[in-house]
């Protein structure tokens, strides 16, 4: 494996680097309109990395967005305004991969555009599918015309406000979830879609749309609102989920990268004890053990995207890399806290905005535990 970026892509990191520091950072206090940062993003060339060409985007592979998306992420904004946030994110590349061309119009080419937004209902509340897939309740039925929808979501991330939920449904209850489940496009304001409320949240302010809690009320769909195949939902769902998480490691290890920058400069800066924070031996630790955490993420991630790009299977290696970074990212933005002492939890800096925002990545897209289970099945099948 090579690790030497090509001149273009170390160009266009910095390109996107002093973007998100000249642009994007200075309207985190509210001041940024997005639609306007997408513009200025698209001005310098750096809109859409993971896009197709033929849509606007960069058309990158999965390495190089490693490395620009770890730029965008320094801050909340910066994936929205280079168009690489979630779920847009994931459910474009979703689209680009299965969606027919009648779908590609409708769906794709204005999600692509920045004209409307998407969400992704999965979850469900209990007793429905939450950390087990397979206990999906929702359930299309055959009706003339197409498939009448029932059922109740929640955490569908940007809910509020999208034009259409791709959803996780039963259409055929007598097999195996993983042969009875397909997707849906489903409209939002089609009669039935209900958004009930979105879930009020820790956090919270990391994207537009909340987390939508939706009821599928006697919905009718037209057999055309079916996304690839019929009862290869689940399939699709690895496709699609798979690269999401190597997708959000790297948006966090640009959050957590500056809040090591932002602990750094306090520490150099304040003094106690007659010397610098920066000097105290338990600082240093915790300044090593961040940039530590940060390396590691980092290769692991690029590792992963290294095969992803291939060609490869890397479940084994999403799962690794989503328990990684998740819990590595979680304590590199408490440790920052800590060392930048009641300024950190102050609304000064954005680390107190990074500490409750990143508490939920340990648990969507497959909390910690699941991942480790996966981990564990994997190993002891193939090893030893
Ligand atoms: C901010 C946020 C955004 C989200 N966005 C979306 C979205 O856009 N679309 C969507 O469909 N969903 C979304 N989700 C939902 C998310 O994917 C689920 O929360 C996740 O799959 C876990 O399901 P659950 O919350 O029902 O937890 P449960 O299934 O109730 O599990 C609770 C806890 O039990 C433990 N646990 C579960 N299984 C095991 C096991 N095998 N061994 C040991 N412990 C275990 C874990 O600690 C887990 O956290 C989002 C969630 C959050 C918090």
């Amino acid at each position: 494996m090579d690790f030497e970026l090509s001149p273009e892509l170390v160009q266009l990191r910095d390109r996107v680097a002093a973007f998100i520091r000249d642009e994007v950072i200075p309207a985190e206090n509210g001041a940024g309109d997005i639609q306007v940062l997408r513009d200025k993003a698209r001005q310098a060339g750096i809109y859409g990395p993971q896009l197709p060409a033929e849509y606007g985007g960069l058309g990158l592979g999965t390495v190089a967005m490693c490395v620009l998306f770890e730029q965008a992420g320094r801050s909340l904004l910066g994936p929205l305004a280079l168009h690489c946030a979630a779920p847009d994110e994931g459910n474009m590349h979703l689209l680009s991969l299965y969606a027919t061309p009648e779908q590609r119009e409708r769906y794709l080419r204005p999600l692509v555009e920045g004209k409307i937004r998407s969400c992704f209902a999965m979850t469900e509340p209990p007793p429905g599918a939450g950390s087990d897939p397979t206990m999906l309740l929702t359930r299309a039925t055959r009706v003339d015309g197409g498939w009448e929808i029932n059922g109740r979501k929640w955490f569908a991330t940007g809910a509020e406000g999208s034009a259409f939920a791709i959803a996780m449904v039963i259409s055929d209850p007598s097999v195996p979830a993983h042969k009875g489940v397909s997707m849906f496009l489903v409209p939002t304001d089609a009669p039935g879609f209900r958004l009930i409320r979105s879930v009020p949240t820790m956090g919270g302010h990391g994207g537009p749309g909340g987390h939508g809690e939706i009821d599928f009320d006697h919905l009718r769909v037209p057999d055309s609102a079916i996304l690839g195949k019929l009862g290869d939902g689940f399939k699709m769902a690895q496709v699609r989920l798979t690269p999401a998480r190597l997708t959000h490691c790297m948006r966090w290890m640009g959050v957590a990268q500056r809040s090591l920058d932002i602990a750094m400069a306090y520490a150099r800066e304040r003094e106690a004890f007659g010397k610098k924070l920066a000097q105290h031996q338990s600082i240093q630790w915790m300044i090593a053990d961040s940039e530590i955490e940060l390396h590691a993420s980092r290769l692991m991630v690029m590792q992963a995207a290294w095969k992803h790009e291939r060609g490869d299977d890397i479940r084994h290696e999403s799962s690794i890399c989503k328990v990684f970074v998740a819990e590595a990212v979680n304590r590199i933005i408490d440790r920052a806290v800590q060392i930048c002492g009641a300024l950190g939890v102050s609304t000064d800096t954005p680390l107190e905005h990074f500490y409750r925002e990143a508490r939920a990545f340990r648990i969507y897209d497959g909390p910690s535990e699941v991942h480790r289970m996966v981990i564990a099945r994997n190993v002891l099948r193939s090893k030893g």
